[in-house]
């Protein structure tokens, strides 16, 4: 499609507070004046569960899936490594035809949740997080004009988000139980970081991780836990959340083996062994050149 739409660049956020109850008046469809417009000017932040169903739509390896449709940002001021879609030079994602979406079926959670926004909110005393929505109220959006009326509940279950939310949540969970620890937590290393974004979106490189010989050597788990996380995405990046609540916070989620801990200090001990023998012997070489020259 070739008309440019004339978009705000701010999102007027509304910010009612609403809930699964809500009605909201919307229908978004192909007779809409605008349609095609929200994904010509498209700001579109993935989860790990995105990357899944879009890198299979399109047939990709998750590690050429994140270098052709993606660009990395960070989450947080601690640098938590994000990933939003890429677009064109003017902003339009690349997935968007005059048809609409390309991979409507395969679309990313933020696309399925407009124009409603959501957040976890926990209230004081409260034993859980709960889920909240906003609207957003976008001036070029006219799917608010439409006259189809329906419940929070009844859109989300309209545009299939329960499911896409049930596999999001432990790993929004992370995020915001690193933001509620703080201190506690501090700035993780670049190798954390690293493991984050790999756990999180490169299914691959994270599989020949956990298959690899010193993985299994750590972590105590069956021979058919291993053939599952071989195949499948999902379980794996179930799998990565896991791992990750381990690394990121000392829970105990997966059992590492009996002696994996004395092993990793036993061979560090080694190398500390080494580095203290290796300063000795410089030192002696030192001395022996400076008495050398006294002589
Ligand atoms: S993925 Fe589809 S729905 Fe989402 S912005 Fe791109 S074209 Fe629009
Ligand atoms: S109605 Fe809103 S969501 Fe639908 S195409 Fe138009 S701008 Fe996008």
């Amino acid at each position: 499609m070739s008309d440019k739409f004339d978009l705000p660049h701010e999102s007027q956020l509304a910010p009612q507070k609403l809930d699964l109850s809500t009605k909201i008046q919307f229908k978004c469809h192909k007779g809409v004046s605008c349609f095609n417009a929200c994904c010509k000017r498209a700001d579109v932040t993935l989860t790990p569960y995105d990357v899944i169903r879009m890198k299979d739509h399109c047939g990709m390896s998750s590690g050429d899936f994140l270098k052709a449709h993606t660009v990395p940002f960070q989450m947080d001021q601690q640098g938590m490594p994000g990933i939003k879609m890429r677009t064109d030079d003017e902003g339009a994602c690349l997935f968007v035809t005059d048809e609409g979406c390309s991979i409507y079926e395969d679309r990313p959670t933020a696309c399925r949740y407009y124009p409603l926004g959501h957040m976890a909110i926990k209230e004081k005393d409260a034993a859980e997080d709960a889920a909240a929505y906003f609207m957003i109220s976008e001036e070029h959006c006219k799917g608010h004009e439409e006259e189809q009326v329906m419940t929070i509940a009844e859109f989300r279950k309209d545009q299939f988000i329960v499911d896409y939310d049930g596999y999001n949540r432990d790993w929004l969970d992370i995020q915001l139980k690193k933001r509620s620890s703080g201190a506690a937590v501090g700035n993780l290393p670049e190798a954390t970081l690293q493991l984050f974004f790999m756990a999180s979106y490169d299914m691959e490189r994270f599989r020949r991780f956990v298959m690899s010989d010193q993985f299994r050597a750590t972590y105590d788990m069956k021979d058919s836990t291993y053939d599952i996380l071989e195949k499948e995405d999902v379980a794996l990046m179930q799998f990565g959340v896991r791992f990750m609540k381990q690394a990121f916070f000392g829970e105990r989620t997966i059992e590492e083996m009996s002696n994996a801990w004395e092993e990793r200090v036993e061979n560090r001990q080694e190398v500390w062994d080494m580095r203290r023998e290796a300063e000795i012997a410089r030192k002696q070489a030192q001395d022996d050149e400076m008495y050398k020259s006294d002589d």
